[in-house]
Formats: C-alpha cells, sequence, structure tokens
C-alpha cells in the first residue's frame, strides 16, 4: 500500500524581497545537500526528485504551496520518505516549525490545500509571471516533466494500452497538463532524421530515453522502418508557434521571426489517446516553450482524456481508415460506436461541416496582413457571416460543449472588420478570446491579443479595411437581456 506523505507552506510566501531572499537560500542549501544525488536535477524553473511523485520545489517561492513524494514499505519507497525528511527538515530551518507542516495520509493527515490548487501551483512553476524571472527564457539542457498530478492518473486501459484518466471532476478551460517535449525535430533535421532522433535520445538522461522508447510504435509491422522513425511518427506532435501546422497562429506586425515548423515528444502527453470528440485539446504555447492540454468541456472522474489525432471533421468510414492506416487502431470512440441513425445524422452533419469550412469559413484562415487574394469576407460578407452562424450550431449539435469555435468566430470577426464593423467586431473579439482561453489558455500571445483587440477594436493595427458599407462604432452594441435578438443582430440574421 502505497501512501502520500509531505508538507505545506502555510502561509504560503509572498513575493516581498525578504521572502524571496529566504525562498533563495533554501533552495541553496537543498542544492548543496543534493548535489551528488542522481535523482536530484536542476531544470530552468525547478528543481526535480526523480523518487514516487516527482516532487519539485520551484525557483520562485511564492508559487510554492506543497511537496509531497508516495512512500510506502517498498525499499524505493523507505528511500522516498527519506528525500521528505531532508527536505522538511532544511525547510524548517529556514522558515520554522510552524509554517512547514508535515502531513502523512497513512495516519489520516493530509494536505492543507486542495488538489486542484495544489495542481494549479505545481504548473505555475513553469510559467513566466515575472520579469525578474530569466530561467523560463532559456530552455533547460534536460527537458523535464510534469509531476503526475492528482488531476489524473496514467493507467493501462485493456484494449488501449497506457491512458490518462481523469482522477477529480476537471472543469473546462483547465490547463490538465503543461510539459517541455522530451526533445523537438525541425526542417534542419529532414536529412537524417533518423540519425537526429538518435543523436537527441542519446543527450537525454536515461529515465526520459525511457519514456521515448516505450511510447508505442504502431508502424511495428513495417519491416522496413526503422522502430526509432516509427515512434516519432506515432507520438509526435507539433511545436511551433502554429500548433497546427498551419499559418493561422500566426502574429502579425511586431511578430516573431519565422521559425521552422517543428515537432516534439512529450513524456506525458504522447500518451494521450484519440477519441473523434475528444474531450481536451494539445496546443504548443510559444511563450512559454511548453505543451499545454486544456479541457473542452467539464470531464467527470473516472473518464478518459482524449485529444484528436485527425484535425477535420471527416464522416466515420473516412476517419476510421485513416486512424487505422495511420495509428493502427480501430477507433471506438463514442462518435464512432453511435447506433446506425445517430451515426448517420452525425456523417450527414460532418459533410455539412466540411463544406461550410471550405466555403471560406475556415477553422485556420490565412495570416490576417498576408497579401493573399480576397477572401470571402471581403466579397460576400453577409454570407459568410450566416455561414459562421450555421457552421457554430453544427458544430455545438456534433461536439457538444467541447465545440472548438475560436475559427468560426475568428471568420466571423474578420469578415465584421473587414467592412469596418467596430461594434461586431469587439463581440468576435471577445468570443475567439474565450473560445482561445479554453482551448491554449489565457497566457497564450493570441488570446492575449484578441483580448486587446476586443477592447479596442478601431485601435489596432488590424483594423485595416476594405470597405466601409457596415461602418459601426464601438457604442452600436444593443443593450438589453434578449439573447436570441442579440444574436441575430451579431450575425445580421
Ligand atoms: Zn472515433
Amino acid at each position: 500500500m502505497a501512501y502520500n506523505a509531505g508538507f505545506d507552506m502555510v502561509p504560503r510566501l509572498s513575493t516581498s524581497l525578504e521572502d524571496k531572499k529566504l525562498w533563495r537560500k533554501f533552495i541553496n542549501a537543498i542544492k548543496e545537500e543534493f548535489r551528488d544525488d542522481t535523482n536530484f536535477y536542476v531544470t530552468g524553473d525547478y528543481i526535480e526528485f526523480d523518487v514516487g511523485g516527482r516532487p519539485k520545489l520551484p525557483f520562485e517561492g511564492h508559487k510554492f504551496l506543497s511537496f509531497s513524494v508516495s512512500t510506502g514499505a517498498g525499499q524505493a519507497d523507505v528511500g522516498n520518505g527519506l528525500y521528505l525528511a531532508i527536505v522538511v527538515r532544511i525547510a524548517a530551518e529556514h522558515f520554522g516549525m510552524n509554517r512547514v507542516q508535515p502531513w502523512h495520509e497513512a495516519s489520516g493527515g493530509r494536505s492543507y490545500y486542495g488538489p486542484a490548487e495544489v495542481h494549479e501551483s505545481i504548473l505555475s512553476y513553469s510559467q513566466i509571471d515575472e520579469p525578474s524571472s530569466t530561467a523560463t527564457t532559456t530552455p533547460a539542457p534536460l527537458s523535464s516533466t510534469t509531476t503526475a498530478p492528482p488531476l489524473f492518473q496514467i493507467t493501462t486501459l485493456p484494449t488501449k494500452g497506457r491512458a490518462l484518466v481523469a482522477q477529480a471532476a476537471i472543469r473546462k478551460g483547465t490547463r490538465i497538463l503543461s510539459e517541455r517535449p522530451l526533445f523537438t525535430l525541425d526542417g534542419r533535421d529532414c536529412h537524417d532524421v533518423i540519425g537526429a532522433i538518435a543523436s537527441k535520445l542519446k543527450a537525454l538522461r536515461r529515465p526520459e530515453q525511457d519514456r521515448f522508447l516505450t511510447l508505442s510504435n504502431s508502424k511495428r509491422s513495417d519491416a522496413s522502418m526503422h522502430p526509432f522513425l516509427g515512434t516519432y511518427i506515432t507520438n509526435s506532435l507539433p511545436c511551433s508557434r502554429n500548433p497546427a501546422g498551419t499559418a493561422y497562429y500566426h502574429h502579425g506586425a511586431g511578430a516573431q521571426p519565422a521559425e521552422p515548423d517543428a515537432t516534439g515528444i512529450f513524456p506525458t502527453i504522447s500518451l494521450l489517446n484519440h477519441s473523434c470528440v475528444p474531450n481536451t485539446c494539445y496546443s504548443f504555447n510559444t511563450r512559454t516553450r511548453h505543451g499545454t492540454v486544456h479541457a473542452l468541456r467539464a470531464i467527470p472522474a473516472g473518464e478518459e482524456l482524449t485529444i484528436a489525432y485527425l484535425d477535420d471533421d471527416a464522416p466515420r468510414a473516412d476517419r476510421r481508415e485513416r486512424l487505422q492506416f495511420g495509428f493502427d487502431f480501430a477507433c471506438a470512440c463514442t462518435a464512432c460506436s453511435l447506433p446506425a441513425a445517430q451515426q448517420a445524422a452525425s456523417d450527414t452533419r460532418r459533410k455539412h461541416i466540411h463544406v461550410l469550412r471550405s466555403s471560406g469559413v475556415r477553422e485556420k484562415p490565412p495570416p490576417r496582413n498576408s497579401a493573399a487574394a480576397a477572401t470571402a469576407a471581403d466579397l460576400f460578407p453577409l454570407r459568410t457571416l450566416h455561414n459562421c452562424h450555421m457552421l457554430i450550431e453544427l458544430l455545438r449539435q456534433e461536439y457538444g460543449e467541447a465545440a472548438r469555435l475560436s475559427g468560426v468566430y475568428d471568420t466571423a470577426l474578420r469578415t465584421c472588420l473587414a467592412h469596418r464593423d467596430a461594434a461586431r467586431t469587439g463581440v468576435f473579439a471577445w468570443r475567439v478570446y474565450e473560445a482561445l482561453a479554453v482551448e491554449l489558455g489565457e497566457d497564450s500571445p493570441l488570446a492575449q491579443e484578441m483580448r486587446d483587440l476586443a477592447a479596442d477594436p478601431t485601435g489596432s493595427q488590424r483594423w485595416e479595411t476594405t470597405s466601409a458599407d457596415w461602418r459601426t462604432t464601438s457604442e452600436a452594441v444593443p443593450g438589453g437581456s434578449d439573447i436570441e435578438e442579440f444574436e441575430r443582430w451579431l450575425f445580421r440574421l
């Protein structure tokens, strides 16, 4: 029987200079103590112990709430308890016995802080929130992993192998995971991909190498394909500024220099299985250089966490064929297991969604500042807006609360912006922001940009219009509480 044990900092530290100094002293004492320990790692943002529960100590003390290890009767577990005892002792020496509060589940103790709170705090270790923190702008030489947090656990499912399963109820928009890739590949590696993987693997420490080597390989029956390559193809995810491999997440003026499209392998995120109606979505945050996974809807405890491997809305037969070919499994997700009548309805909806998207209501529109030819938004604004309205309806029917709407709202936004409709541009920008805060997280550069646009549509660099046919000012947004009436105004129905 394994138990968690740990200690909390109560009350937590502030951002005052005094607390910062104290925490730095404490961290230095920990580094000194474990200097020669092979289970002790220092990353760009925190210290990590490679023992049960992979506990961490951040470099910024105000982010710290709780430190915990899993302990038990086994010899390794006793060792874990010893690590805890040493850290508790050093913490008590620096912060006093009253502020450092140890607990042990075996004797009925538990953390003073709730699991969700602790989870959030651990994720924040790698988030930039202080200009003084330079650590996060330098990627750690060895990749780091997020502790298997209490929000989910990694289990083995009979038909699927390893899977992430929610351990607690997860709210919509929750950042479930944020981790650095084990390694990435980009265009510079394409001349010798296998060689590049081999040399990148070599630079990792053993546990990290194992994380790659134990991932599934959907191409294993293909004798001509090197296992490294098969494993990479099966598990890699986009890691560039532009998470979907298209131009959508391109920034406008003041953009960062272009970077090659990179993909990477993640220690935990790469374990997520597929669903054609996923409950989470993956994206790469270019500011923190971390892959993130967010809940697209409320997820009850016990439900498997899933992402979509296919980036479109194809009917069932087409999806299954591509999943079988690309990932070597027969999809049995809820969308693929519907009764015949509902299945037919789903297929029809997806065909409509596909048609609407390709009519100019694209999920990933082209860069706004590009000199591309006039779009449907420029030429047929009213039809485009009506198509957006219908597309939103269909996506809600097909994906429910988990529908990803940022792209459609973005098209609606561009349509209104192109024709000087400041009132609707502001409303749609706010909706894009809200959707992106769920899909990518509030701290994603694109979400921030949308919030600025929503606050001041005409002040934006984006305010480049093709006509003044729909001219309004921001004040023109109607008041009142009739939601349907508001939507009719918004979409010009
Ligand atoms: Zn499916």
